[in-house]
């Protein structure tokens, strides 16, 4: 049909590669739902022709969108305003277009991270939290936890540089207990009342793959986290579910990061079961 009415609010998700990124599913799902008329396109962006291709983004009044891997740190360049998580992790994964027409970057890997995680530990202020990682998704994660306060942070990374410049970044944002250190041989978990993130990239397309950890026998109260949505179930969280762990998968955090950005861009809640259902739906197509 012909449009008569008013344009459609735009917004896109860049990356490369970004075929096979579920987003534009679940953002669609999303807008329909709520009954809301924006469009979300997925667009594959030659990281040689990141420059013009966000100016004509920009230009052509996008209202807002999310930014994957590779542009997630060049992309800061571009914007007009960050907020405290984006500059803190250095990292931007949603942009949205303000009333004035500028733009501001956001980071809301680690918040939609902290959204799903504090469902299921309401104490988690009085935990430790050890995170595996130091890339892209555990910054954003451990900015997260210690802007909400979490009584300590361990992070535990292959690259030791990598997390001592990650800890190093955000000492003294907080009073959480900021601390890094090396990953010899297998990492054993052996305190009760833990919670540990896997932030690796470890797992990612392959079910058996699981990062060199052991869980003792005898834990009590402990949280497994991933943050690998393909698999949902990966390996590590089968090894945690069998040492008596509560888990947390990856998808949680994919739906809740995407759940906050239609609400910054429409300034509505969207229904997360929906998105979720919308994924799962998505990846048993891939
Ligand atoms: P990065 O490339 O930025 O970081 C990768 C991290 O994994 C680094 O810490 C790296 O260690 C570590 N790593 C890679 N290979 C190994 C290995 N063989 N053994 C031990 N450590 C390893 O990736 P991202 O942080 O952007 O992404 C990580 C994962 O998080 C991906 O699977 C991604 O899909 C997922 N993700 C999920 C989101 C969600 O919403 N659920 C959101 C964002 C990401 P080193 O420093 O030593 O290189």
């Amino acid at each position: 049909a012909l449009m008569k009415g008013p344009l459609s609010p735009l917004y896109f998700c860049i990356g490369s590669p970004v075929v096979g990124n579920p987003t534009q599913h679940m953002m669609e799902t999303a807008f329909d739902a709520l009954g809301y008329s924006g469009r979300y396109l997925t667009i594959e962006v030659d990281p040689e022709e990141l420059e013009p291709s966000i100016w004509g983004l920009l230009a052509m009044r996008f209202q807002g969108g999310n930014v994957t891997a590779p542009f997630k740190q060049e992309v800061l360049t571009y914007l007009d305003e960050l907020t405290e998580s984006a500059s803190l992790c250095d990292a931007v994964n949603c942009i949205t277009r303000k009333e004035d027409g500028t733009y501001v970057g956001d980071n809301t890997d680690g918040k939609g991270f902290l959204q799903s995680l504090v469902e299921i530990a309401p104490d988690l202020k009085k935990r430790k939290v050890v995170v595996f990682g130091s890339g892209g998704a555990a910054s954003a994660i451990v900015t997260e936890l210690a802007l909400y306060g979490v009584r300590q942070v361990m992070v535990v990374n292959r690259t030791l540089a990598h997390s001592k410049k990650l800890v190093t970044n955000l000492e003294g944002i907080s009073k959480t207990v900021l601390g890094y250190e090396p990953w010899e041989r297998t990492y054993q978990i052996r305190e009760n009342d833990l919670v540990v993130v896997q932030a690796t990239s470890v797992g990612l397309f392959a079910p058996h793959e699981c990062i060199n950890v052991a869980f003792a026998p005898d834990l009590n109260n402990v949280i497994a986290c991933d943050v690998v949505f393909n698999p949902v179930e990966t390996a590590f969280l089968k090894k945690a579910k069998l040492a008596g762990c509560k888990t947390l998968d990856g998808l949680g955090m994919l739906v809740n990061q995407g759940a906050i950005a239609v609400k910054l861009w429409t300034d509505r809640d969207p229904d997360r079961a929906l998105m979720r259902a919308s994924l799962e739906e998505a990846f048993a197509v891939c």
